[in-house]
């Protein structure tokens, strides 16, 4: 069923506890099903043929929000993602994968995005730099992608962005894997970038500039240019004098760390520059930086949204326990699953339209 790697993983996992305190879903449901381990175990026993994968068992893949919490926490290395991947790959060629699924690679098929609607457009010409805006920004938060653009416009950045940007390939893998219709999105995507011959992409979320930096490549997609988190370019902005920093708010705020800039890029300084520079206070999470607790995905949201409710919930959990007034993100999937279930006197607070 998988690959003789990913069973290692799952071989692995299967006898390890070490890591179920740091799953955001177990945490939420406190199911024993919901562990890195049981996922290991049901993967285990599928390939000794002590169980038949099921519609259930597909169920519970499709229950983990590729966080990396627990990859990031594992002494030996084990990566459940790596096997979680791979069981909803078999999940959807064997048709067993849930119909809210289902439903959002329909949605891909027919527009190119998980929303079924057309992405809106940001196109401009610019000659400086190529902003990627993504679907999550450009669909359900758009405020966060004029912010951007605007804040590069006052920094004398002329930004590009492309006429019917394609996607980047990061949705469709979380929904059935890395498999060859995401690497054939990945192709399209670094051709339409390379056409416009500029040397900088500014990636706005982590979930794009992820699968851009760490997966093309090995698929013949390379981009020519340099891909950058927007944070890290907002952050050299700052510090270059092109953004000047706003007045003190006499408010508290603590940064969350999305699940991409927390453990793929370990990058944490910049969102907190962009945070004192909008004249916040800062104060931390006890849950920060590549410890940082998911608050949700998109793509989880819009397939199990009860689930990432729990989750989102959680987060503002570590909040309330600072003496923060709001939490502060720079990542639109963060923005998107975080304002779900504001907390009465709480706020998020996007950092771009912050900065402006
Ligand atoms: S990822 Fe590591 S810590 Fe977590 S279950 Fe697997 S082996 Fe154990
Ligand atoms: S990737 Fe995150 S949600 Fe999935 S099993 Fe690991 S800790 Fe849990």
């Amino acid at each position: 069923m998988i690959s003789q790697n990913a069973l290692h993983h799952a071989e692995k996992c299967r006898f390890c506890f070490m890591c179920r305190h740091l799953c955001p879903i177990q945490l939420q449901t406190g199911k024993e099903i919901n562990t890195p381990r049981a996922k290991g175990l049901i993967l285990s026993m599928e390939n000794k043929g002590t169980a038949k994968f099921d519609r259930d068992m597909a169920q519970t893949m499709y229950e983990c929000l590729i966080c990396d919490a627990c990859v990031n926490d594992c002494a030996t290395g084990y990566q459940p993602p790596l096997f979680i991947r791979e069981a909803r790959t078999e999940a959807v060629a064997n048709d067993l994968a849930p119909e809210s699924v289902m439903k959002l690679l329909e949605n891909v098929e027919a527009t190119g995005n998980i929303y079924g609607a057309e992405k809106p457009s940001f196109a401009r010409e610019g000659k400086d730099v190529l902003v990627y805006v993504g679907e999550v920004a450009a669909c359900k938060v758009p405020k966060m992608a004029e912010s951007l653009l605007k804040l590069l416009e006052q920094a004398g950045v002329s930004a590009k962005v492309l006429e019917n940007e394609p996607g980047s390939g990061a949705m469709l893998a979380d929904l059935m894997g890395y498999v060859d219709e995401v690497a054939q999105e990945a192709k399209t995507l670094a051709n339409a970038i390379n056409a416009t011959g500029l040397k900088t992409v500014v990636v706005l979320d982590s979930y794009d500039a992820e699968i851009m930096k760490q997966r093309y490549a090995a698929w013949g997609a390379e981009i020519h240019a340099q891909v950058v988190t927007a944070t890290q370019y907002v952050s050299d902005l700052l510090k270059a004098g092109k953004i000047a920093p706003k007045a003190s708010l006499a408010k508290k705020g603590a940064c969350h760390d999305d699940d991409r800039l927390a453990r793929t890029f370990y990058e944490f300084e910049p969102i907190r520059e962009m945070a004192k520079a909008a004249g916040f206070e800062l104060v931390e999470m006890f849950n920060k930086e590549r410890l940082a607790k998911s608050c949700g995905s998109a793509v989880t949201l819009a397939y199990m949204p009860n689930i990432v409710l729990k989750v989102a919930s959680g987060r503002w959990s570590d909040l309330l326990r600072t003496e923060a007034q709001a939490i502060l993100t720079a990542n639109p999937q963060s923005y998107l699953c975080l304002t779900q279930n504001v907390p009465e006197g709480k706020e998020v607070v996007d950092l771009y339209s912050a900065l402006i």
